[in-house]
């Protein structure tokens, strides 16, 4: 029985690839990979030479039996992604899967994922995350899938593509309220690397006339939902707020919308008036 290893290849900077990564790839007897063209740049980078195989995810369900096959016969595979990590939004987990029906033994090796890479350095707490990979293409599904995530508590993870960034940044806004942090981070370790961290507000002057923020791969960081609901102003309370302010002074509006939303007390005042966010 061959084993079967999963190989994080560099998100970007083609100097993270691990010492061990390079010695696994030079000496398995395949690679199995989601993409040829761009496995083969980073074989002939490192002057490795071997045989590649393909897996993606049109083909994973066919392939994955054969491969199984190659494994069974004694040889040992190494799976490889066009980028980051096997397995994390990308080809493999049936590869896997079926590894361990077969009693094969998979052997994952650490190294370069986006998501944990951005969320290192968001400056939002790491000790628990949920990753939501990409968020639905259809725009009704995708903002459904955002207010379910609103009352989450942990860290939110989410990849997302340049062409829907602005979009996304504002339906966070609608839907987790106007003073949740954020982080953006576009193309980690490469040569225009970039973090941006605050309100949907403060990155939507940021990223709407910056032609660089069009294109590029990018990782979003939501922090989580504070434990007591009460304190989030969500457009919907603003638009109320501000609806009743136009009639009359703002400490009656405050008043108002409180006992509307059933606000704690202060939190309209502190987070409105005091930090200026209207
Ligand atoms: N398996 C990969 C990993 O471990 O990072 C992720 C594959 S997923 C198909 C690709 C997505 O990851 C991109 O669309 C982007 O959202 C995110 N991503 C990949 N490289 C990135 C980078 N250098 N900077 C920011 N985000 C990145």
């Amino acid at each position: 029985m061959g084993l079967l290893y999963i190989v994080p290849t560099p998100i970007g900077n083609l100097l993270d690839i691990t010492y061990r990564s390079i010695n696994i790839l030079k000496k398995v007897d395949f690679i199995i990979t989601e993409n040829i063209k761009h496995t083969l740049i980073l074989l002939n980078h490192f002057s490795i030479v071997n045989k590649l195989l393909s897996l993606n995810t049109i083909n994973e369900k066919k392939k994955t039996n054969q491969y199984i096959n190659i494994l069974k016969n004694g040889n040992n595979i190494a799976i490889v992604s066009k980028a980051g990590t096997p397995i994390i939004n990308d080809p493999g987990y049936i590869l896997v899967k079926y590894a361990y029906r077969n009693n094969i033994r998979v052997v994952p090796l650490p190294g370069a994922c986006a998501a944990i890479t951005a969320l290192c350095a968001a400056g939002l707490k790491a000790n628990q995350f949920c990753y939501e990979g990409f968020l639905p293409n259809k725009k009704k599904k995708c903002e459904k899938k955002i207010y379910s995530l609103r009352k989450e508590n942990r860290t939110i993870i989410l990849y997302e593509s340049p062409k829907r960034l602005v979009h996304t940044i504002q339906l966070i806004k609608k839907n987790m309220g106007v003073t949740r942090k954020i982080t953006i981070a576009r193309e980690i370790t490469k040569k225009w690397e970039n973090i941006q961290k605050g309100t949907a507000e403060q990155l939507l002057l940021i990223i709407n006339d910056d032609i660089y923020w069009k294109k590029g791969e990018i990782t979003i960081i939501i922090n989580g939902a504070k434990k007591n609901n009460k304190n989030i102003i969500s457009s919907r309370i603003l638009k109320i707020f501000n609806i009743i302010k136009k009639e009359t002074s703002n400490t009656t509006a405050i008043k108002i919308t409180k006992k509307i939303c059933r606000l704690n007390k202060n939190v309209l005042y502190n987070k409105i008036i005091k930090k200026n966010i209207l």
